[in-house]
């Protein structure tokens, strides 16, 4: 490695997901890089040069607030222990307290407003109590020693701060709690729209987005039963909603709203099917509707309580349940455009397209399990005269009838395919040249209606494409025609 090559940063842990190169904190091009230019600082400087105050206060006011400032930055960018976070507004807060005994500056309220405003916005709910009980000390000591001049505006002061710092921290943790949502989302989307099982992916968003810690999702099946079609933390067994259970799964799904039980202890009989002796504080049933019916519901539950409904956890689940229809119906479309695009509609056998996948991948296996692989055409003889005397829809049920005979006595590993009007192709894994004339030879004997077939047969030399391989094959069927039909013949090997 040379000396220019960027190194993994040491801090960096082996798990962490961000492979961050170089060092965390930019280019250090000296003190003024690590102050922090925010608002905060920005208003704090106007407050201090506005508020009236003689010019010592407002120089001590201003040192301390920038001693403050490249403090915490430094310590964000350096690293420095979560104590060291703690500590600053609490030693601020007494500073401020103390500077307050010696004089009674109104400007000395307004920055401990700003400190503790600024732990409000940015710190953690524990260093926001510790920082009030610091503040309220500070404005209550100077006011016990001189109560004339301070006590009512210690306790003005103290009413302001213990009314607003909570809820403007509530506010502040609930945007970071959405902003933090976003990657997860951005997962949780890319999952739901790549995935071929929606339905797992709708239980395991409501686990990665809604924290369930069981989520199960009952559809309603073709022959009228509702039935659990996806779950998450728990098995989803033969799990069903019996209508006028009055389980929250049943009550969403006829009432066509959420059914939330947010103590589980309280509505013991209500719980949905599976949802019973999982350790559950809360639930909640949400319907998935189709137009203006019912199709199913998403459950989830939680271990930890979620008291509110309209709290993230719920909201989530709700929402999920609102796109769960249109998700399902996509993946189901696109299953069925896959499979209708890979089956021939008339046998209901794989066809050419499914073929040419199966064939390649079925090379590729051999090569790496080294298993010999061999693959025949079946074509019905005269099938035209057979057409011609019967008629098309006698000649489709013979087409029906030797696929369904030839695919029954196959290996449940075999593949028949419909190659094309009446030609049949066989895949054979781990079955060798003898082997394959033999089975060959067996489903030509088994054409029905006392018609008979010819067939060409290779085995994969280890080597050729799949087309060199069909190649030899069909010229193999060529010969079989050529010399008096109703035979097998083995490919030459070239
Ligand atoms: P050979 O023994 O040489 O294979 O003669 P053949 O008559 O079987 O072969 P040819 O290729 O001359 O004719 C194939 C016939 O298969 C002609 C076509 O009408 C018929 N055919 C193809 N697809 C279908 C189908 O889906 N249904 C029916 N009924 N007939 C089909
Ligand atoms: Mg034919
Ligand atoms: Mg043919």
């Amino acid at each position: 490695m040379t000396s220019e090559s960027t190194q993994l940063d040491p801090e960096t842990p082996a798990t962490s997901p961000v492979r961050i190169l170089g060092s965390r904190g930019g280019p250090k091009r000296g003190l003024l890089r690590l102050i922090e230019v925010s608002p905060f600082m920005l208003a704090g400087f106007a407050v201090i040069l506005l508020v009236p105050a003689t010019p010592e206060v407002r120089f001590v006011g201003g040192t301390a607030l920038f001693v403050l400032i490249v403090f915490r930055s430094i310590a964000e960018v350096r690293g420095f222990p979560k104590w060291i976070q703690t500590v600053t507004p609490i030693l601020l807060a007494t500073v401020i307290g103390l500077m307050t005994l010696f004089d009674q500056e109104p400007l000395y309220s307004v920055m401990m407003l700003f400190n503790c405003l600024r732990v409000a916005f940015f710190d953690s709910r524990r260093i926001l109590i510790y920082t009030l009980i610091a503040t309220m000390l500070a404005l209550g000591i100077p006011a016990l020693i001189y109560p004339d001049e301070l006590a009512f505006r210690g306790l003005i002061w103290a009413l302001v701060l213990a009314s607003v710092l909570f809820p403007i921290q509530n506010r502040s943790l609930a945007l970071a709690d959405r902003v933090g949502l976003n990657p997860k989302l951005a997962a949780v989307i890319s999952d739901l729209l790549t995935s071929d099982n929606a339905r797992k992916s709708i239980v395991r968003a409501a686990h990665d987005l809604g924290e369930a810690d069981v989520a199960i999702l009952f559809e309603v099946g073709t022959d009228g039963r509702t039935v659990a079609s996806g779950a998450y933390g728990v098995m989803m067994g033969d799990l069903s909603v019996q209508p006028g259970e009055g389980s929250a799964a049943s009550m969403s799904m006829s009432e066509h709203v959420p059914v939330f039980i947010p103590y589980v202890e309280t509505a013991a009989k209500s719980l949905p099917p599976g949802m019973m002796d999982q350790g559950l504080s809360s639930i909640i049933a949400c319907p998935i509707m189709r137009g203006d019916k019912a199709i199913g519901t998403l459950c989830a539950g939680w271990k930890d309580p979620v008291r509110r409904s309209d709290g993230t956890n719920a909201t989530v689940i709700s929402l999920l349940a609102a796109e769960a229809a249109v998700t399902i119906d996509h993946t189901d479309l696109f299953r069925r455009l896959a499979e209708t695009a890979t089956r021939d509609s008339l046998t209901g056998l794989p066809n050419r397209r499914a073929w040419e996948e199966l064939l390649r991948a079925g090379l590729v296996d051999a090569r790496q399990v080294r298993q010999p692989i061999s693959i025949a055409i079946l074509d019905l003889d005269h099938f035209k005269r057979f057409n011609d005397a019967n008629g098309h829809q006698t000649g489709d049920r013979l087409l029906c009838e030797a696929g369904a005979t030839w695919k029954n006595t196959l290996r449940k590993n075999d593949v028949l395919f419909r190659w094309g009007g009446e030609e049949f192709t066989v895949i054979l894994p781990n079955c060798d040249h003898d082997q394959a004339l033999e089975v060959i030879d067996r489903l030509r004997t088994a054409t029905p209606g006392g018609e008979t077939s010819s067939a060409g047969v290779a085995t994969w030399n280890g080597a050729e494409t799949a087309e060199e391989l069909f190649a030899r094959t069909d010229t193999a069927l060529y010969r079989a025609k050529g010399s008096g039909r109703n035979r097998t013949v083995a490919a030459s090997s070239n």
